[in-house]
Protein backbone atom coordinates (compact mmCIF):
# COMPACT_ATOMS: atom_id res chain seq x y z
CA UNK A 1 0.00 0.00 0.00
CA UNK A 2 2.88 2.46 0.57
CA UNK A 3 4.89 2.23 -1.91
CA UNK A 4 1.98 2.42 -4.24
CA UNK A 5 0.17 5.34 -2.15
CA UNK A 6 4.06 7.45 -2.81
CA UNK A 7 4.09 6.32 -7.15
CA UNK A 8 0.59 7.61 -6.95
CA UNK A 9 1.50 11.18 -4.88
CA UNK A 10 4.82 11.24 -7.53
CA UNK A 11 2.91 10.56 -10.94
CA UNK A 12 0.10 12.88 -9.69
CA UNK A 13 1.96 15.61 -8.43
CA UNK A 14 4.06 15.66 -11.84
CA UNK A 15 1.10 15.37 -13.62
CA UNK A 16 -0.78 18.44 -12.55
CA UNK A 17 2.31 21.05 -11.83
CA UNK A 18 3.46 20.04 -15.69
CA UNK A 19 -0.33 20.66 -17.02
CA UNK A 20 -1.15 23.54 -14.66
CA UNK A 21 2.20 25.14 -14.23
CA UNK A 22 0.56 26.36 -11.25
CA UNK A 23 0.99 24.69 -7.44
CA UNK A 24 -0.48 21.39 -6.93
CA UNK A 25 -3.97 21.97 -5.53
CA UNK A 26 -5.44 18.66 -5.04
CA UNK A 27 -5.98 18.12 -1.55
CA UNK A 28 -4.05 15.15 -0.04
CA UNK A 29 -7.27 13.45 1.47
CA UNK A 30 -7.97 13.27 -2.44
CA UNK A 31 -5.35 11.41 -3.34
CA UNK A 32 -5.27 9.17 -0.58
CA UNK A 33 -9.21 8.21 -1.21
CA UNK A 34 -7.42 7.60 -5.07
CA UNK A 35 -7.00 3.73 -5.59
CA UNK A 36 -5.64 4.62 -9.10
CA UNK A 37 -1.88 5.00 -7.74
CA UNK A 38 -0.33 1.38 -9.62
CA UNK A 39 -2.89 2.39 -12.55
CA UNK A 40 -1.53 5.84 -13.89
CA UNK A 41 1.63 4.98 -15.95
CA UNK A 42 3.90 7.06 -17.78
CA UNK A 43 6.07 4.49 -19.16
CA UNK A 44 7.19 6.10 -23.02
CA UNK A 45 6.16 3.06 -24.10
CA UNK A 46 2.07 3.19 -22.85
CA UNK A 47 2.31 6.96 -23.56
CA UNK A 48 4.01 6.55 -27.11
CA UNK A 49 0.64 4.38 -27.73
CA UNK A 50 -1.62 6.50 -26.47
CA UNK A 51 -0.45 9.40 -28.98
CA UNK A 52 -1.19 7.47 -32.10
CA UNK A 53 -4.21 6.02 -33.60
CA UNK A 54 -5.68 4.17 -36.69
CA UNK A 55 -5.07 7.09 -39.06
CA UNK A 56 -1.37 7.74 -38.14
CA UNK A 57 -1.87 11.42 -39.56
CA UNK A 58 -1.85 13.37 -35.87
CA UNK A 59 -0.44 13.00 -32.76
CA UNK A 60 -1.16 14.65 -29.00
CA UNK A 61 0.98 13.32 -26.49
CA UNK A 62 -0.90 12.73 -23.01
CA UNK A 63 1.41 13.19 -19.62
CA UNK A 64 0.14 9.77 -18.49
CA UNK A 65 -2.16 6.74 -19.53
CA UNK A 66 -4.73 5.25 -16.88
CA UNK A 67 -5.21 1.62 -16.87
CA UNK A 68 -8.39 1.24 -15.01
CA UNK A 69 -9.64 -1.91 -13.44
CA UNK A 70 -13.18 -0.98 -12.85
CA UNK A 71 -15.46 2.08 -13.53
CA UNK A 72 -14.26 3.22 -9.54
CA UNK A 73 -10.63 3.97 -11.20
CA UNK A 74 -11.84 6.38 -14.15
CA UNK A 75 -14.48 8.19 -11.85
CA UNK A 76 -11.32 8.90 -9.33
CA UNK A 77 -9.44 10.69 -12.10
CA UNK A 78 -12.23 12.49 -13.34
CA UNK A 79 -12.59 13.84 -9.90
CA UNK A 80 -8.86 14.65 -9.85
CA UNK A 81 -9.19 16.82 -13.06
CA UNK A 82 -13.07 18.28 -12.04
CA UNK A 83 -11.37 19.80 -8.59
CA UNK A 84 -8.39 20.62 -9.69
CA UNK A 85 -7.96 24.75 -10.14
CA UNK A 86 -6.65 23.84 -13.70
CA UNK A 87 -8.30 21.01 -15.04
CA UNK A 88 -6.42 18.09 -17.14
CA UNK A 89 -8.47 16.82 -20.70
CA UNK A 90 -9.35 13.17 -20.56
CA UNK A 91 -10.26 10.79 -23.24
CA UNK A 92 -11.19 7.39 -23.48
CA UNK A 93 -9.47 5.25 -25.76
CA UNK A 94 -11.55 2.61 -26.88
CA UNK A 95 -9.37 0.34 -29.59
CA UNK A 96 -7.87 3.43 -30.99
CA UNK A 97 -9.18 2.86 -34.59
CA UNK A 98 -9.94 6.97 -34.48
CA UNK A 99 -8.65 8.67 -37.61
CA UNK A 100 -7.78 12.00 -36.91
CA UNK A 101 -6.63 11.85 -33.21
CA UNK A 102 -10.02 11.71 -31.12
CA UNK A 103 -9.19 9.80 -28.41
CA UNK A 104 -5.78 11.56 -27.94
CA UNK A 105 -6.17 14.05 -24.95
CA UNK A 106 -2.78 16.57 -25.50
CA UNK A 107 -1.04 17.05 -22.64
CA UNK A 108 -4.11 15.48 -20.44
CA UNK A 109 -4.45 11.66 -19.70
CA UNK A 110 -5.73 8.86 -21.84
CA UNK A 111 -7.74 6.18 -20.51
CA UNK A 112 -6.80 2.67 -22.06
CA UNK A 113 -10.02 1.44 -21.38
CA UNK A 114 -9.14 -2.27 -22.60
CA UNK A 115 -7.42 -2.81 -19.71
CA UNK A 116 -10.80 -2.94 -17.71
CA UNK A 117 -11.34 -6.09 -20.62
CA UNK A 118 -11.02 -8.99 -18.42
CA UNK A 119 -11.21 -7.77 -15.30
CA UNK A 120 -13.04 -9.58 -12.77
CA UNK A 121 -14.73 -6.79 -11.58
CA UNK A 122 -15.28 -5.30 -14.86
CA UNK A 123 -18.73 -5.49 -16.75
CA UNK A 124 -17.25 -8.13 -19.26
CA UNK A 125 -20.48 -9.42 -21.43
CA UNK A 126 -23.15 -10.92 -19.93
CA UNK A 127 -25.84 -12.47 -21.87
CA UNK A 128 -29.74 -12.77 -20.35
CA UNK A 129 -31.40 -15.68 -22.49
CA UNK A 130 -35.01 -14.65 -20.83
CA UNK A 131 -34.28 -10.98 -21.57
CA UNK A 132 -32.92 -11.00 -24.76
CA UNK A 133 -29.99 -8.90 -23.73
CA UNK A 134 -26.68 -8.86 -23.28
CA UNK A 135 -24.85 -6.01 -20.83
CA UNK A 136 -21.59 -5.02 -22.60
CA UNK A 137 -18.40 -3.02 -21.20
CA UNK A 138 -18.04 -0.09 -22.92
CA UNK A 139 -14.26 -1.59 -23.60
CA UNK A 140 -15.29 -4.73 -25.09
CA UNK A 141 -14.73 -5.35 -28.83
CA UNK A 142 -17.77 -6.16 -30.92
CA UNK A 143 -16.48 -9.43 -32.37
CA UNK A 144 -16.08 -10.54 -28.72
CA UNK A 145 -19.87 -9.36 -28.19
CA UNK A 146 -20.70 -11.52 -31.15
CA UNK A 147 -19.11 -14.85 -29.89
CA UNK A 148 -20.29 -14.44 -26.79
CA UNK A 149 -23.72 -14.00 -27.53
CA UNK A 150 -23.31 -16.89 -30.16
CA UNK A 151 -22.96 -19.55 -27.33
CA UNK A 152 -26.46 -18.37 -26.57
CA UNK A 153 -27.69 -18.70 -30.42
CA UNK A 154 -28.33 -14.79 -30.02
CA UNK A 155 -26.98 -11.47 -31.91
CA UNK A 156 -27.00 -8.10 -31.70
CA UNK A 157 -29.00 -7.17 -34.96
CA UNK A 158 -26.71 -3.98 -35.81
CA UNK A 159 -23.21 -3.92 -37.10
CA UNK A 160 -20.32 -2.36 -38.40
CA UNK A 161 -18.81 -3.68 -41.19
CA UNK A 162 -15.34 -4.58 -38.99
CA UNK A 163 -15.65 -5.79 -35.73
CA UNK A 164 -12.29 -4.61 -34.06
CA UNK A 165 -14.41 -1.66 -32.57
CA UNK A 166 -15.08 -1.39 -28.90
CA UNK A 167 -18.89 -0.95 -27.87
CA UNK A 168 -17.94 2.76 -26.49
CA UNK A 169 -16.52 3.70 -29.34
CA UNK A 170 -18.92 2.93 -31.76
CA UNK A 171 -21.76 4.18 -30.20
CA UNK A 172 -20.19 7.72 -29.58
CA UNK A 173 -20.28 7.85 -33.09
CA UNK A 174 -22.78 5.85 -34.62
CA UNK A 175 -22.42 2.75 -35.65
CA UNK A 176 -23.31 1.54 -39.75
CA UNK A 177 -23.13 -0.98 -41.53
CA UNK A 178 -25.56 -2.93 -44.32
CA UNK A 179 -28.18 -3.44 -41.53
CA UNK A 180 -28.54 0.32 -41.02
CA UNK A 181 -31.52 0.80 -42.90
CA UNK A 182 -33.43 -1.99 -41.56
CA UNK A 183 -32.07 -2.23 -38.16
CA UNK A 184 -30.84 2.01 -37.46
CA UNK A 185 -27.64 2.08 -36.58
CA UNK A 186 -26.03 0.33 -33.46
CA UNK A 187 -27.09 3.45 -31.33
CA UNK A 188 -30.68 3.08 -32.10
CA UNK A 189 -30.10 -0.70 -30.46
CA UNK A 190 -29.17 0.66 -26.97
CA UNK A 191 -31.69 -0.38 -24.10
CA UNK A 192 -29.56 1.44 -21.37
CA UNK A 193 -26.38 2.79 -20.40
CA UNK A 194 -24.15 3.45 -17.34
CA UNK A 195 -22.01 6.24 -17.89
CA UNK A 196 -19.68 8.26 -15.73
CA UNK A 197 -19.72 11.98 -16.31
CA UNK A 198 -17.61 15.02 -16.61
CA UNK A 199 -18.51 15.72 -13.00
CA UNK A 200 -17.97 12.24 -12.02
CA UNK A 201 -21.08 11.36 -11.59
CA UNK A 202 -22.53 7.63 -12.29
CA UNK A 203 -25.54 7.58 -14.07
CA UNK A 204 -27.60 4.68 -15.09
CA UNK A 205 -29.93 6.02 -18.48
CA UNK A 206 -31.88 5.06 -20.77
CA UNK A 207 -34.44 6.81 -22.91
CA UNK A 208 -36.73 6.70 -19.12
CA UNK A 209 -34.46 7.29 -17.05
CA UNK A 210 -31.98 10.39 -17.32
CA UNK A 211 -32.89 10.76 -21.07
CA UNK A 212 -31.21 13.66 -21.33
CA UNK A 213 -27.64 12.07 -20.82
CA UNK A 214 -28.64 8.86 -22.78
CA UNK A 215 -29.19 10.95 -26.15
CA UNK A 216 -26.70 12.97 -25.54
CA UNK A 217 -24.11 10.34 -25.38
CA UNK A 218 -25.39 8.00 -28.04
CA UNK A 219 -23.42 9.64 -31.13
CA UNK A 220 -21.76 12.22 -28.69
CA UNK A 221 -18.16 11.91 -29.61
CA UNK A 222 -17.20 11.13 -26.10
CA UNK A 223 -18.61 14.60 -25.32
CA UNK A 224 -20.61 13.96 -22.10
CA UNK A 225 -19.22 10.97 -20.28
CA UNK A 226 -17.40 7.77 -20.22
CA UNK A 227 -19.46 4.72 -21.63
CA UNK A 228 -19.32 1.88 -19.12
CA UNK A 229 -21.82 -0.44 -19.84
CA UNK A 230 -24.14 -1.26 -22.52
CA UNK A 231 -27.22 -3.05 -22.81
CA UNK A 232 -27.84 -4.20 -26.32
CA UNK A 233 -30.90 -5.74 -27.15
CA UNK A 234 -30.36 -9.59 -28.95
CA UNK A 235 -32.40 -11.46 -31.32
CA UNK A 236 -31.81 -15.12 -32.07
CA UNK A 237 -28.96 -15.69 -34.35
CA UNK A 238 -29.47 -17.06 -38.08
CA UNK A 239 -27.02 -19.56 -38.94
CA UNK A 240 -26.18 -18.81 -42.57
CA UNK A 241 -26.38 -16.13 -45.03
CA UNK A 242 -27.23 -16.04 -48.97
CA UNK A 243 -24.39 -13.08 -50.01
CA UNK A 244 -24.63 -11.81 -53.39
CA UNK A 245 -23.21 -8.97 -55.24
CA UNK A 246 -24.48 -7.60 -58.50
CA UNK A 247 -22.82 -4.80 -60.89
CA UNK A 248 -23.96 -1.70 -62.54
CA UNK A 249 -22.48 0.83 -65.33
CA UNK A 250 -25.40 3.15 -64.81
CA UNK A 251 -25.32 5.02 -61.49
CA UNK A 252 -29.11 5.85 -61.45
CA UNK A 253 -29.97 2.26 -61.76
CA UNK A 254 -27.99 1.11 -59.00
CA UNK A 255 -29.09 3.84 -56.56
CA UNK A 256 -32.79 3.45 -58.06
CA UNK A 257 -32.21 -0.71 -57.16
CA UNK A 258 -31.14 0.65 -53.75
CA UNK A 259 -33.63 2.61 -52.70
CA UNK A 260 -35.88 -0.20 -53.92
CA UNK A 261 -34.11 -2.71 -51.52
CA UNK A 262 -34.15 -0.08 -48.66
CA UNK A 263 -38.02 0.69 -48.85
CA UNK A 264 -38.45 -2.92 -47.99
CA UNK A 265 -37.34 -2.31 -44.10
CA UNK A 266 -39.90 -3.30 -41.71
CA UNK A 267 -38.56 -5.57 -38.35
CA UNK A 268 -41.00 -8.45 -39.73
CA UNK A 269 -41.30 -7.74 -43.72
CA UNK A 270 -40.02 -11.30 -45.34
CA UNK A 271 -39.37 -9.53 -48.46
CA UNK A 272 -36.88 -7.13 -46.62
CA UNK A 273 -32.75 -7.91 -47.25
CA UNK A 274 -31.12 -8.51 -43.79
CA UNK A 275 -27.88 -6.24 -45.33
CA UNK A 276 -27.19 -3.96 -47.91
CA UNK A 277 -24.74 -1.88 -48.93
CA UNK A 278 -22.55 -0.75 -52.13
CA UNK A 279 -19.36 0.40 -53.42
CA UNK A 280 -17.08 1.35 -56.49
CA UNK A 281 -15.08 -0.43 -58.35
CA UNK A 282 -12.14 1.16 -59.83
CA UNK A 283 -9.19 0.01 -61.61
CA UNK A 284 -6.67 -1.06 -58.98
CA UNK A 285 -5.34 -4.25 -60.39
CA UNK A 286 -8.41 -6.47 -58.63
CA UNK A 287 -12.18 -6.14 -58.25
CA UNK A 288 -11.11 -6.98 -54.19
CA UNK A 289 -9.56 -4.91 -51.78
CA UNK A 290 -8.88 -5.29 -48.06
CA UNK A 291 -12.16 -5.06 -46.81
CA UNK A 292 -13.46 -8.55 -48.83
CA UNK A 293 -12.36 -10.30 -51.38
CA UNK A 294 -15.34 -11.46 -52.92
CA UNK A 295 -15.43 -12.20 -56.44
CA UNK A 296 -13.89 -15.77 -57.83
CA UNK A 297 -10.47 -15.35 -59.29
CA UNK A 298 -11.63 -17.30 -62.59
CA UNK A 299 -13.95 -13.91 -63.31
CA UNK A 300 -11.65 -11.05 -62.42
CA UNK A 301 -10.75 -10.83 -66.06
CA UNK A 302 -14.31 -10.04 -67.08
CA UNK A 303 -15.03 -7.97 -63.97
CA UNK A 304 -11.31 -6.00 -64.68
CA UNK A 305 -12.35 -5.22 -68.34
CA UNK A 306 -15.61 -3.63 -67.06
CA UNK A 307 -13.93 -1.64 -65.32
CA UNK A 308 -11.51 -0.79 -68.26
CA UNK A 309 -14.17 -0.28 -70.18
CA UNK A 310 -16.62 2.63 -67.76
CA UNK A 311 -13.73 3.34 -65.49
CA UNK A 312 -15.96 2.75 -62.64
CA UNK A 313 -18.49 0.19 -61.65
CA UNK A 314 -20.92 0.21 -59.22
CA UNK A 315 -21.40 -3.19 -56.94
CA UNK A 316 -24.58 -3.58 -54.68
CA UNK A 317 -24.21 -6.39 -52.18
CA UNK A 318 -26.96 -7.94 -50.58
CA UNK A 319 -27.55 -10.37 -47.86
CA UNK A 320 -30.35 -12.69 -46.84
CA UNK A 321 -30.20 -14.58 -43.35
CA UNK A 322 -31.55 -17.85 -43.11
CA UNK A 323 -31.50 -21.13 -41.04
CA UNK A 324 -32.42 -24.69 -41.07
CA UNK A 325 -36.20 -23.58 -41.07
CA UNK A 326 -35.51 -20.88 -43.87
CA UNK A 327 -33.31 -22.36 -46.13
CA UNK A 328 -35.39 -23.42 -48.94
CA UNK A 329 -37.47 -20.28 -48.68
CA UNK A 330 -34.18 -17.74 -48.90
CA UNK A 331 -33.40 -18.85 -51.69
CA UNK A 332 -36.34 -18.27 -53.45
CA UNK A 333 -36.31 -15.14 -51.80
CA UNK A 334 -33.04 -13.82 -53.34
CA UNK A 335 -33.93 -14.94 -56.92
CA UNK A 336 -37.31 -12.77 -56.68
CA UNK A 337 -35.52 -10.05 -54.99
CA UNK A 338 -32.54 -10.32 -58.06
CA UNK A 339 -35.30 -10.95 -60.68
CA UNK A 340 -36.54 -7.36 -59.88
CA UNK A 341 -33.20 -5.55 -60.18
CA UNK A 342 -31.12 -4.26 -63.28
CA UNK A 343 -27.91 -4.93 -63.03
CA UNK A 344 -26.23 -6.11 -65.84
CA UNK A 345 -26.57 -9.77 -67.02
CA UNK A 346 -23.87 -11.93 -66.11
CA UNK A 347 -22.73 -9.66 -63.74
CA UNK A 348 -24.22 -11.56 -60.20
CA UNK A 349 -22.23 -13.32 -58.33
CA UNK A 350 -22.72 -15.18 -54.99
CA UNK A 351 -22.04 -16.67 -52.11
CA UNK A 352 -23.24 -19.06 -49.03
CA UNK A 353 -21.57 -18.59 -46.04
CA UNK A 354 -22.01 -18.82 -41.91
CA UNK A 355 -23.25 -16.14 -40.45
CA UNK A 356 -20.38 -15.12 -38.02
CA UNK A 357 -17.72 -15.63 -41.36
CA UNK A 358 -19.94 -12.99 -42.93
CA UNK A 359 -19.63 -10.85 -40.16
CA UNK A 360 -16.27 -10.89 -39.45
CA UNK A 361 -15.56 -10.51 -42.96
CA UNK A 362 -13.22 -8.01 -43.16
CA UNK A 363 -10.78 -9.98 -40.30
CA UNK A 364 -8.61 -11.96 -42.91
CA UNK A 365 -8.00 -8.68 -44.75
CA UNK A 366 -6.61 -6.73 -41.94
CA UNK A 367 -4.54 -9.72 -41.25
CA UNK A 368 -3.28 -9.79 -44.79
CA UNK A 369 -2.46 -6.35 -44.82
CA UNK A 370 -0.75 -6.72 -41.11
CA UNK A 371 1.26 -9.09 -42.10
CA UNK A 372 2.73 -6.80 -45.31
CA UNK A 373 3.15 -3.94 -42.61
CA UNK A 374 0.45 -2.45 -44.89
CA UNK A 375 -1.90 -1.70 -41.87
CA UNK A 376 -0.25 0.42 -39.87
CA UNK A 377 0.18 3.46 -42.29
CA UNK A 378 -1.65 6.68 -42.33
CA UNK A 379 -5.50 6.39 -43.60
CA UNK A 380 -6.97 9.52 -44.45
CA UNK A 381 -10.40 8.66 -44.66
CA UNK A 382 -13.18 10.69 -45.91
CA UNK A 383 -16.98 9.58 -44.48
CA UNK A 384 -19.86 11.46 -45.60
CA UNK A 385 -23.48 11.52 -45.66
CA UNK A 386 -25.20 12.46 -48.50
CA UNK A 387 -28.98 13.48 -48.79
CA UNK A 388 -30.84 11.31 -51.94
CA UNK A 389 -31.66 14.42 -53.80
CA UNK A 390 -28.22 15.09 -54.28
CA UNK A 391 -26.36 11.84 -54.79
CA UNK A 392 -26.34 11.79 -58.67
CA UNK A 393 -24.73 15.23 -58.51
CA UNK A 394 -22.33 13.76 -56.31
CA UNK A 395 -21.74 10.87 -58.50
CA UNK A 396 -21.42 13.32 -61.56
CA UNK A 397 -19.59 15.88 -59.11
CA UNK A 398 -17.28 13.38 -57.36
CA UNK A 399 -16.82 10.21 -58.42
CA UNK A 400 -16.63 10.84 -61.95
CA UNK A 401 -15.41 14.19 -61.55
CA UNK A 402 -12.32 14.55 -58.40
CA UNK A 403 -11.87 10.85 -57.93
CA UNK A 404 -11.00 10.07 -62.43
CA UNK A 405 -9.46 13.36 -62.80
CA UNK A 406 -7.17 12.74 -59.73
CA UNK A 407 -6.79 9.19 -60.48
CA UNK A 408 -5.30 8.63 -57.01
CA UNK A 409 -7.84 6.31 -54.85
CA UNK A 410 -6.52 3.50 -53.33
CA UNK A 411 -8.71 1.19 -51.22
CA UNK A 412 -12.31 0.89 -50.87
CA UNK A 413 -15.22 3.67 -51.45
CA UNK A 414 -18.45 2.62 -50.03
CA UNK A 415 -22.05 3.97 -51.32
CA UNK A 416 -24.98 2.63 -49.40
CA UNK A 417 -28.62 4.33 -48.45
CA UNK A 418 -29.91 4.43 -44.96
CA UNK A 419 -33.23 5.40 -44.01
CA UNK A 420 -33.76 8.82 -41.34
CA UNK A 421 -36.71 6.90 -39.32
CA UNK A 422 -34.77 4.68 -37.95
CA UNK A 423 -32.32 7.13 -36.22
CA UNK A 424 -33.73 9.02 -33.57
CA UNK A 425 -33.24 12.96 -33.93
CA UNK A 426 -33.05 13.54 -29.79
CA UNK A 427 -29.54 11.64 -30.00
CA UNK A 428 -26.44 13.60 -30.56
CA UNK A 429 -25.26 12.35 -33.90
CA UNK A 430 -26.13 14.11 -36.88
CA UNK A 431 -27.62 13.55 -40.34
CA UNK A 432 -29.03 15.32 -43.34
CA UNK A 433 -32.26 16.29 -43.14
CA UNK A 434 -33.63 14.13 -45.94
CA UNK A 435 -35.69 11.08 -45.52
CA UNK A 436 -32.79 9.03 -47.48
CA UNK A 437 -29.21 9.61 -47.28
CA UNK A 438 -26.57 7.76 -48.39
CA UNK A 439 -23.02 7.20 -46.67
CA UNK A 440 -20.00 7.66 -48.85
CA UNK A 441 -16.85 6.51 -47.31
CA UNK A 442 -13.69 7.23 -48.99
CA UNK A 443 -11.21 4.66 -47.20
CA UNK A 444 -7.47 5.22 -48.55
CA UNK A 445 -4.44 3.78 -47.04
CA UNK A 446 -1.40 5.90 -48.26
CA UNK A 447 2.33 5.74 -47.67
CA UNK A 448 3.68 8.17 -44.99
CA UNK A 449 4.99 10.57 -47.56
CA UNK A 450 2.37 11.00 -49.47
CA UNK A 451 -1.29 11.25 -47.50
CA UNK A 452 -1.25 14.70 -48.25
CA UNK A 453 -2.50 14.30 -51.94
CA UNK A 454 -5.60 11.87 -50.51
CA UNK A 455 -5.88 15.23 -48.04
CA UNK A 456 -6.01 17.47 -51.37
CA UNK A 457 -8.63 15.06 -52.75
CA UNK A 458 -11.00 15.22 -49.56
CA UNK A 459 -10.74 18.65 -49.55
CA UNK A 460 -11.82 19.18 -52.83
CA UNK A 461 -14.49 16.75 -52.51
CA UNK A 462 -15.85 19.52 -49.26
CA UNK A 463 -15.45 21.98 -51.52
CA UNK A 464 -17.32 21.02 -54.50
CA UNK A 465 -20.31 20.42 -51.94
CA UNK A 466 -20.07 23.33 -50.37
CA UNK A 467 -20.08 25.20 -54.15
CA UNK A 468 -22.35 23.25 -55.57
CA UNK A 469 -24.65 23.30 -52.00
CA UNK A 470 -24.74 19.47 -51.53
CA UNK A 471 -25.96 19.40 -47.67
CA UNK A 472 -23.69 17.18 -46.83
CA UNK A 473 -22.53 15.88 -43.30
CA UNK A 474 -19.27 14.57 -41.93
CA UNK A 475 -19.50 10.82 -40.12
CA UNK A 476 -16.52 10.38 -37.63
CA UNK A 477 -16.85 13.93 -38.26
CA UNK A 478 -13.26 16.40 -37.57
CA UNK A 479 -12.89 20.06 -37.84
CA UNK A 480 -10.73 22.51 -36.91
CA UNK A 481 -12.65 25.01 -36.37
CA UNK A 482 -15.95 26.09 -33.98
CA UNK A 483 -17.64 27.96 -36.73
CA UNK A 484 -17.23 24.51 -38.70
CA UNK A 485 -18.66 22.63 -35.78
CA UNK A 486 -21.60 24.95 -35.13
CA UNK A 487 -22.52 24.35 -38.97
CA UNK A 488 -21.86 20.76 -38.57
CA UNK A 489 -24.71 20.47 -35.71
CA UNK A 490 -26.61 22.94 -37.39
CA UNK A 491 -29.64 22.98 -35.20
CA UNK A 492 -28.57 20.47 -32.48
CA UNK A 493 -25.69 22.81 -31.99
CA UNK A 494 -27.61 24.48 -28.88
CA UNK A 495 -28.45 21.49 -27.39
CA UNK A 496 -25.37 19.56 -27.90
CA UNK A 497 -23.29 22.88 -26.14
CA UNK A 498 -26.42 22.95 -22.84
CA UNK A 499 -25.26 19.14 -22.74
CA UNK A 500 -21.86 20.11 -22.80
CA UNK A 501 -22.54 22.80 -19.61
CA UNK A 502 -25.00 20.22 -17.83
CA UNK A 503 -22.64 17.15 -17.94
CA UNK A 504 -19.42 17.83 -18.65
CA UNK A 505 -18.77 21.52 -17.57
CA UNK A 506 -15.14 22.17 -16.62
CA UNK A 507 -14.72 20.62 -20.49
CA UNK A 508 -12.54 17.24 -19.25
CA UNK A 509 -13.91 14.95 -21.75
CA UNK A 510 -12.47 13.93 -24.74
CA UNK A 511 -10.65 16.75 -25.94
CA UNK A 512 -8.86 15.17 -28.98
CA UNK A 513 -12.38 15.74 -30.71
CA UNK A 514 -11.63 19.64 -30.74
CA UNK A 515 -14.88 21.05 -30.50
CA UNK A 516 -14.88 22.50 -27.19
CA UNK A 517 -10.74 22.20 -26.77
CA UNK A 518 -9.59 23.79 -29.62
CA UNK A 519 -5.58 22.82 -28.70
P1 LIG B 1 -11.64 5.15 -30.29
O1 LIG B 1 -10.97 5.58 -31.53
O2 LIG B 1 -10.81 4.59 -29.23
O3 LIG B 1 -12.52 6.37 -29.69
C1 LIG B 1 -13.39 7.10 -30.51
C2 LIG B 1 -14.03 8.24 -29.70
O4 LIG B 1 -14.91 7.70 -28.72
C3 LIG B 1 -13.01 9.08 -28.92
O5 LIG B 1 -13.47 10.40 -28.86
C4 LIG B 1 -13.01 8.44 -27.56
O6 LIG B 1 -12.59 9.33 -26.55
C5 LIG B 1 -14.47 8.05 -27.40
N1 LIG B 1 -14.65 6.86 -26.59
C6 LIG B 1 -14.02 5.66 -26.68
N2 LIG B 1 -14.51 4.82 -25.76
C7 LIG B 1 -15.47 5.48 -25.08
C8 LIG B 1 -16.35 5.15 -24.02
N3 LIG B 1 -16.34 3.96 -23.45
N4 LIG B 1 -17.20 6.10 -23.57
C9 LIG B 1 -17.24 7.33 -24.13
N5 LIG B 1 -16.43 7.70 -25.13
C10 LIG B 1 -15.56 6.78 -25.62
N6 LIG B 1 -17.57 2.83 -38.19
C11 LIG B 1 -18.80 2.46 -38.53
O7 LIG B 1 -19.78 3.05 -38.09
N7 LIG B 1 -18.99 1.42 -39.40
C12 LIG B 1 -17.97 0.70 -39.89
O8 LIG B 1 -18.20 -0.23 -40.65
C13 LIG B 1 -16.66 1.05 -39.51
N8 LIG B 1 -15.61 0.35 -39.95
C14 LIG B 1 -14.35 0.70 -39.56
C15 LIG B 1 -13.28 -0.06 -40.01
C16 LIG B 1 -12.00 0.27 -39.62
C17 LIG B 1 -10.85 -0.55 -40.12
C18 LIG B 1 -11.79 1.40 -38.80
C19 LIG B 1 -10.41 1.79 -38.43
C20 LIG B 1 -12.85 2.18 -38.36
C21 LIG B 1 -14.14 1.83 -38.73
N9 LIG B 1 -15.25 2.56 -38.30
C22 LIG B 1 -16.50 2.17 -38.66
C23 LIG B 1 -15.09 3.76 -37.48
C24 LIG B 1 -15.22 3.41 -36.01
O9 LIG B 1 -16.54 3.09 -35.68
C25 LIG B 1 -14.84 4.61 -35.13
O10 LIG B 1 -13.59 5.09 -35.46
C26 LIG B 1 -14.88 4.20 -33.66
O11 LIG B 1 -14.73 5.31 -32.86
C27 LIG B 1 -13.76 3.24 -33.38
O12 LIG B 1 -13.92 2.63 -32.14
P2 LIG B 1 -12.71 2.62 -31.15
O13 LIG B 1 -13.06 1.69 -30.08
O14 LIG B 1 -11.44 2.38 -31.86
O15 LIG B 1 -12.81 4.14 -30.66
Amino acid sequence: QIPAYFTALFIITRLLIKISSKPFDVHHKDIKSLDIAAKLSVDPSAVEAASRDFGHIVKAIPQAVLHPSTPQDIAALIKLSYYNSVPFGIAAKGHGHSIRGQAMANNGVVIDMKSMKKHPNGTGIRVSTEGLHADVGGEQLWIDVLNKTLEHGLAPVSWTDYLYLTVGGTLSNAGISGQTFRHGPQISNVLELDVITGKADFMTCSPKKNSELFYAVLGGLGQFGIITRARIPLQPAPKRVKWVRVLYNDFSAFTRDQELLISRNGRKDKSALDYVEGSLLMDQGSPDNWRSSFFPHSDHPKIISLITKHRIIYSLELVKHYDDQTKNTADKEMKQILQGLSYMPGFMFHKDVGYEEFLNRVRSGELKLESQGLWEVPHPWLNLFIPKSRISDFNNGVFRGIVLERNITTGPVLVYPMNKQKWDDRMSAVIPDEEIFYTVGFLHSSGFDDWEAFEDQNKDIMKFCKEAGVMVKQYLPHYSTKDEWVHHFGSKWKIFQQRKHQFDPRMLLSPGQRIFNNN
